[in-house]
């Protein structure tokens, strides 16, 4: 059998996850239906005991990241279940931008005195370092979800920290692809199969991975206990995404590095954070140890809200929806969710999918050059604080 660390990621895209291959056998783990089995065939019940539906998806993504996978329903649930590991009274550290739902989850936890949370800034890596001395979670996610900041994570994975604590990276934004957060020291690495993993907008999965076996087991406990189960369709369906995953990741990112070029001279807009850019904050950081840059860009449209509304409304091609890593291009203004009004009122977070980019160019041109800009002075730098990206044009 191909050992992941044999091949290319690429490769193991496609080769990876196919169980044991018998002479006979079919090429694809079938989803297997079944919440029980016979007692002579080693499973009891599936919530204890997995399916091979899921089990191929785990060896998949654990071959992508060299780990072992622990897959779960959803991303947070494979979060939920990490903070779920830690002693009453630990202390987390968070990065002040990342995914709304970690944030909401943290805090939450916060609130009930289950533990204490240091909010970091991305870019700061003398503040990581120094916090990760006290922490018991060091939670990272990189490229943060909006404002797309790289996160020094050679220097921060392999940073001083108390003997039982962990350093988990959210990788959902870069994929296996780009970055593996557990080669550079950290103890798991998370991802949101839901996206760039699964593809099609149409699922939800999830997953942590990891070098520790002991770890892993405990992952897999409070999976049982707690029920965040995937289903079998969902965990065949992302085995099915991820065959394509390299195919789909370069052509996205490749047309979202053209697309944040031609939005960063664009009239209407204000700021382009892509960490492609030279022009991006983190940009140094982000080429020292990543392999590309992704395929998601945040910007803003000059003058805030209103305009930036309008621009989703006049959209044709791109989808005005939330979420990303779809094949299909979706935008959305971050700010107008609910526990988002840190964020610049007129950001708007681009998934670069899959279609042609000159379609998708001409798509964002006519519904920026549509909006009227309200005034010129709407159009001045931002505040440096919110946007992590001073001076960038
Ligand atoms: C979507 C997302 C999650 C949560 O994943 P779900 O599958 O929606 O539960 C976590 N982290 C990041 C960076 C995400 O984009």
């Amino acid at each position: 059998m191909v050992q992941a660390d044999s091949v290319a990621v690429d490769t193991w895209t496609v080769v990876g996850g196919r169980g044991d291959q018998s002479v006979d056998g079919p090429l694809n783990v079938p989803p297997v239906l079944a919440s029980n089995f016979d007692l002579g065939s080693g499973r009891l019940y599936s919530r204890d005991d997995a399916t091979p539906t899921w089990e191929a998806f785990e060896e998949l993504l654990g071959g992508l990241e060299h780990g072992e996978a622990v897959t779960f329903a959803s991303g947070m649930g494979a979060i939920g279940a990490i903070f779920d590991l830690l002693p009453v009274g630990a202390t987390v550290a968070l990065p002040d931008d990342c995914y709304q739902g970690v944030a909401g989850l943290a805090e939450a936890g916060g609130t009930q005195g289950r533990w204490r949370v240091v909010r970091v800034p991305v870019g700061e890596t003398a503040a990581w370092l120094a916090v990760a001395e006290q922490a018991d979670l060091v939670w990272l996610e990189s490229p943060s979800n909006p404002l797309l900041a790289v996160s020094d994570l050679p220097a921060v994975c392999a940073a001083r920290r108390k003997p039982a604590a962990l350093v988990a990276v959210d990788s959902t934004l870069a994929t296996p692809l780009v970055q593996r957060p557990l080669e550079l020291g950290a103890d798991l690495v998370v991802h949101s199969a839901t996206k760039y993993l699964g593809g099609h907008s149409d699922l939800l999965l999830g997953a942590a991975v990891t070098r520790s076996g002991a770890l892993a087991g405990r992952l897999r406990e409070r999976r049982t206990l707690a029920g965040a189960t995937p289903g079998a369709l969902e965990a065949y369906l992302a085995t099915r995404g991820v065959r394509t995953l390299a195919l789909r990741f370069e052509r996205a990112s490749a047309s979202a590095a053209a697309l944040a070029e031609r939005l960063a001279s664009h009239p209407r807009v204000a700021i382009t954070r892509y960490p492609g850019r030279p022009e991006h904050p983190t940009h140094a950081t982000a080429r020292r140890f990543m392999g590309g840059f992704g395929a998601l860009i945040s910007f803003d449209v000059a003058g805030g809200a209103e305009p930036a509304d309008a621009v989703c409304r006049s959209l044709r091609i791109i989808r005005h929806a939330t979420s990303l890593g779809g094949v299909e291009s979706t935008i959305e203004r971050r700010a107008a969710l609910p526990g988002q009004a840190h964020l610049p009122p007129g950001l708007l977070r681009l998934s670069v999918g899959c279609e042609h980019v000159e379609d998708l160019w001409a798509d964002l041109d006519q519904a920026l050059t549509r909006t009227e800009a309200p005034n010129a002075r709407a159009t001045g730098a931002p505040d440096a604080h919110e946007t992590g990206a001073p001076g960038e044009a």
